[in-house]
């Protein structure tokens, strides 16, 4: 049986595309998700809760900017090139994986740097199963706003990570990651997922 090519675009048209898309996704945005994202940061600076309770707010606003995302993203279910990369999260955000998954996390008392080539295609993130998501509800913010806005995922597999027109377009929140760095005090440690969940023996 024959099959349909998919059809191939040169780095600028999938530049064009995406920033077409980008447009649309901002464009687009419901007033009520604009006005929740641009009052982010306030509200998690002034909510009287722990650290915990606050990322959960941050993961939900990200979880709703997410699904207007959807119809825009190249993104699907078990497209999983974005879960061997780099998975860079904070102390706060190990603990709160190892609260709702009953998985231990290491305790890391300083900030371990990694360079993207630290990880491969050989080397997935540790919740990864079959393809997916094994910790989906409770995976950390990078995750959720691991959009790309290209045409397809192209950009993503890592044969291509390193050709010169690689760029994933993906959409900048900034008041996202402007509540994300409150939630940390003034040093956070940061490590990569694997770091704080190193794969089993
Ligand atoms: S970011 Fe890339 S690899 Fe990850 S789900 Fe989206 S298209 Fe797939
Ligand atoms: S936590 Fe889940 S979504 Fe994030 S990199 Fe790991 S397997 Fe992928």
């Amino acid at each position: 049986m024959s099959t349909t090519p998919l059809p191939l675009y040169t780095p600028a048209q999938r530049r064009a595309l995406a920033e077409a898309k980008l447009d649309a996704f901002f464009a687009g945005m419901p007033a009520a998700l604009r006005a929740e994202v641009m009052g982010l940061p306030e509200r998690i600076a002034r909510m009287n809760a722990g650290t915990q309770v606050k990322l959960k707010e941050v993961l939900r606003t990200a979880d709703r900017i997410f699904a207007h995302a959807a119809q825009f993203a190249a993104c699907t279910r078990g497209c999983g090139h974005c879960c061997h990369v780099h998975v860079p999260i904070a102390d706060f955000e190990a603990h709160y994986i190892a609260h709702h998954t009953g998985r231990a996390a290491r305790l890391i008392r300083h900030s371990i740097p990694h360079d993207r080539m630290d990880y491969s295609s050989k080397t997935p993130c540790t919740f990864l199963r079959d393809g997916e998501c094994s910790i989906y509800p409770f995976r950390p913010l990078t995750c959720r706003m691991h959009l790309n806005f290209d045409v397809d995922a192209h950009w993503c597999l890592h044969e291509n990570w390193n050709h010169p027109d690689a760029a994933i377009p993906r959409p900048d929140i900034g008041p996202l990651m402007q509540a994300y760095a409150l939630l940390g005090g003034k040093s956070p440690v940061m490590a990569d997922i694997r770091d704080f969940f190193p794969a089993a023996n």
